[in-house]
């Protein structure tokens, strides 16, 4: 059944990735972004497209369209670039939610949730599980992301129960493929950049600290199998790859798969780095049938040749 579905960050990484994924299961997709961190050369390639649309609009502001399904991805992801604007970042997760709620509220359809493993702070049980409360510090530099994204969550679930609506969930963790932004400081494009361009890869602490890493292809099918859903299941479901590698064998891995003759400094950790971090997914393995496919090694390489064409620009 073709849809008309919106996606707001839909010019972003994750989010040009799906509006591409939807356009090609027959779908319309309307993609809005106020392009803070997103690119329209991420969706060049559906331009043109009769079944794609764009809508330069902050999700902070309410927004009056007709769609049949909605993904609210709009928040910027990386430290880097949420903490530029702190206060716009929580408005966007806060005042975002109220207005996508209310906009599916009115039209009587399914939304799902960009949440993310941050919820989990720095966590205290490990690997994650959803039913985990987590352990945020709600005032240091990263409480403009992770308590927005939690308060976010707890709209989707009072917009559920004070309206009964089809609010879904989902828990990102650390994702990554093509169209990255090579400066926006997330770990595997601070890497590869730095190793293509033999520069030192500086590794925060003593890279001890750990990450599991999901293709952006898989995380995909995840967000769509979750639209999917009946509109019983709310979640919330972690979504993410539960492969788990040190930062310092990440770098060693992408030196390795470079070649490049780049060296590893060591540089301070920022403040409440979460030390560990990798997800349980039986929830979604049970509930979406959903899991990753695609291991590190076999991500990184399509991830490796965009940033080497890109640098080559
Ligand atoms: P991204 O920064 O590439 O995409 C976010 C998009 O939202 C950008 O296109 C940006 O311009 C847009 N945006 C930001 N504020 C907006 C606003 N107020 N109004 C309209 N558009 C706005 O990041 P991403 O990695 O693609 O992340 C997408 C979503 O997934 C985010 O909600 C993020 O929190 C979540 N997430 C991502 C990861 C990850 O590892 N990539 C992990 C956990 C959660
Ligand atoms: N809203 C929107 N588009 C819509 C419907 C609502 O942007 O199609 C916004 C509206 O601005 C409102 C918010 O969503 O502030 C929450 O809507 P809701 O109906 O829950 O609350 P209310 O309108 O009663 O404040
Ligand atoms: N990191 C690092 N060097 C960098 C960028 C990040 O060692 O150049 C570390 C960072 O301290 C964290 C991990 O890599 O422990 C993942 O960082 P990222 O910003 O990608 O994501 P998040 O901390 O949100 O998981």
């Amino acid at each position: 059944m073709s849809r008309r579905i919106l996606i707001t960050g839909g010019a972003g990484f994750i989010g040009s990735h799906l509006s591409e994924r939807l356009i090609a299961m027959g779908n319309e997709v309307l993609c809005v972004d106020n392009y803070f961190t997103g690119r329209r050369e991420n969706i060049a390639g559906l331009f043109g497209n009769p079944r794609f649309e764009t809508l330069r609009h902050d999700i902070t502001f309410p927004l009056y369209v007709e769609v049949d399904a909605i993904f609210n991805l709009a928040c910027p992801a990386s430290p880097i670039h949420y903490q530029f604007d702190p206060v716009q970042t929580t408005k966007t997760s806060v005042m975002g939610a109220i207005n996508m709620l209310g906009l599916a509220k009115r039209l009587k359809v399914p939304i799902v949730q960009a949440s993310t493993s941050e919820v989990y702070g720095d966590p205290q049980q490990h690997p994650q599980q959803e039913s985990y409360w987590g352990n945020v510090n709600p005032i240091g530099p990263r409480a403009c992301y992770d308590e927005g994204k939690r308060c976010a969550e707890t709209l989707f679930f009072d917009y559920r129960r004070q309206h009964g609506m089809d609010a879904k969930v989902v828990r990102i963790f650390n994702t990554y493929g093509p169209r990255m932004l090579e400066n926006d400081g997330r770990v595997v494009s601070n890497f590869i950049v730095q190793a293509l361009k033999g520069e030192p890869i500086t590794v925060f602490g003593d890279g001890s600290q750990t990450r599991s890493f999901c293709y952006v292809d898989d995380l995909v099918e995840g967000l769509i199998k979750m639209l999917d859903t009946p509109p019983e299941v709310s979640g919330p479901i972690n979504l993410g790859n539960p492969g788990e590698f040190t930062i310092r064998q990440l770098a060693e891995k992408i030196i390795a798969m470079t070649g490049s003759k780049a060296k590893v400094e060591y540089r301070n950790l920022p403040e409440d780095d979460p030390k560990m971090r990798k997800p349980d997914i039986t929830k979604a393995q049970n509930v979406l049938g959903w899991g990753p496919t695609i291991a590190l090694d076999k991500g990184l390489e399509p991830t490796i040749a965009y940033f080497r064409k890109r640098l080559a620009q």
